[in-house]
């Protein structure tokens, strides 16, 4: 794949753009990343100048102040976010995180980021993102659910199945998504579980749905090898993170014949070029916080020597901005699958597109969880449930589809996975919205 041409300057599309008085942008800021990664697609697609100031604006933004009763009896003020980027698709879809970091930019670039995930893997969805500024873990089990219940409330025209549809994202998950369903379903005066994907399977959800993103994220990573003629008995695999994504991931490679010679959490990286057992780490984690720290079955390295390994398969499955300018010359990998969203900086993107290395770009290896969300809002549709091989064979087919469009797209025009991801989700919501035409 060739290296992504570099973007003309363009001072209306700069206008175009809505930003935020303050902070200023600066370079790890994802939504400046994110728009680096849109002009060069929109430059090869040679987009009309209103249909880019329509797809890189936000559609809609809610500010809401929540408030909370906290369990000492004094009142405290959340801020909580919702942000709708785009709708030409179908229904807005996107998670809800809860830290103390969340701020608009950042919710409109992970909004912005659904609607191009959707778009690449074909469900029927625009973007959205949503928040709450808080310290989670600092809240107690009945704080939360207040929190979550008043934004729930006071957010209660914006979410629906037919309008906009929350997700757990980080420091949020099935209980949250539960409490989210419950006062949906009070203020409409019915049970609607298809307000929520990622709850609990006994109130809608669905089989597969916890594994989706990391079984995605091993399906792009055999296509991929494919590809470049690996083979998964004969490949090694470094994977950086190992919550949902990163485990699951780990899990199901090795099961497809990979050697997981190294994994990583928060609290270092962990190495063994035999293989490390990833049941045996996963129990391990159970046991010990949710953490790898003091795991026996492998030697400590750090999570940068981690991503500097002579690896064939490299998973960054933790967080943004960790492979970047001033350690990307540093991977060895032939493939990186990017498990999480934003781990790698346009400043990288450049270097890798440079040494060879084929990445699979986050808006098509981890949208399995996506994919297994419109599966289960389906489902809750029709109020018939699928069993977990149905799922997984539908999301194979589906992850397989997308991937093997997104590569051709790189072909054709000679770019990266990512910008070719770009420019198969740009042109497909451009499309849409040129049908739909602009009301009034
Ligand atoms: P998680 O909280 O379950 O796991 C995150 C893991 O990363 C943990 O093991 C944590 O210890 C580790 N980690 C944190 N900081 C680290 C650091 N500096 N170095 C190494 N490891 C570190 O979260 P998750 O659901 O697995 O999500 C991981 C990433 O995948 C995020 O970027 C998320 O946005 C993205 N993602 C998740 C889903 C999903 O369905 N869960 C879907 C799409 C994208």
């Amino acid at each position: 794949m060739g290296s992504s041409p570099t973007p003309h300057p363009r001072s209306v599309r700069d206008r175009a753009v809505y930003q935020e008085p303050a902070p200023g942008l600066d370079k790890d800021n994802p939504f400046q990343s994110m728009m680096e990664r849109f002009d060069v697609a929109a430059d090869i697609l040679e987009l009309d100048e209103g249909l880019y100031e329509y797809l890189s604006s936000t559609a809609r933004i809610h500010i809401t102040s929540v408030p909370v009763r906290m369990d000492d009896g004094t009142l405290q003020v959340f801020e909580g976010y919702r942000v709708i980027h785009n709708n030409v698709l179908g229904p807005s879809k996107g998670g809800i995180r809860f830290a103390p970091d969340v701020n608009l930019d950042e919710m409109k670039a992970l909004a912005a980021w659904m609607t191009w995930k959707c778009a690449v893997v074909g469900v029927p969805f625009g973007g959205a993102k949503g928040g709450i500024r808080c310290t989670p873990k600092e809240m107690s089990p009945g704080e939360l659910e207040r929190l979550t219940r008043r934004y729930t409330a006071n957010l209660i025209d914006v979410f629906g199945p037919e309008k906009d549809i929350p997700a757990p994202d980080m420091n949020t998950n099935e209980q949250i998504m539960a409490w989210l369903l419950d006062t949906y379903s009070m203020h409409m005066r019915r049970t609607e579980t298809a307000v929520v994907t990622g709850k609990p399977f006994l109130i809608g959800g669905s089989r597969g749905r916890r594994e989706a993103t990391g079984r995605g994220v091993m399906i792009t990573t055999l296509a991929a090898m494919e590809r470049i003629g690996l083979h998964a008995s004969q490949s090694t695999v470094a994977v950086q993170g190992f919550g949902n994504v990163g485990s699951v991931a780990a899990q199901l490679l090795r099961e497809k014949g990979c050697t997981i010679v190294a994994i990583s959490d928060v609290s270092g990286g962990y190495y063994n070029a035999n293989g490390i057992d990833i049941d045996a780490a996963l129990t391990y984690t159970k046991g010990h916080d949710q953490q790898l720290a003091g795991f026996p079955g492998a030697e400590p390295i750090t999570n940068q020597e981690l991503l500097a390994l002579e690896v064939d398969v490299l998973a960054p499955c933790a967080k943004e901005n960790q492979i970047t300018g001033k350690n990307a010359a540093d991977v060895k990998a032939k493939i990186i699958a990017e498990g999480a969203n934003g781990p790698t900086t346009p400043e990288a993107d450049d270097i890798l597109n440079k040494n060879g290395v084929l990445v699979i770009p986050d808006i098509l290896a981890n949208a399995g969880g996506v994919t297994v969300s419109y599966f289960e809002w389906v489902q809750d549709r029709q109020g018939y449930f699928w069993t977990e091989d149905r799922v997984n064979r539908r999301l194979d087919r589906m992850m397989r589809r997308a991937f093997r469009k997104v590569y051709d797209t790189a072909e054709e025009h000679d770019i990266s996975l990512r910008i070719g991801a770009y420019v198969l989700a740009i042109k497909k919501v451009a499309d849409a919205l040129q049908l739909r035409g602009i009301y009034a």
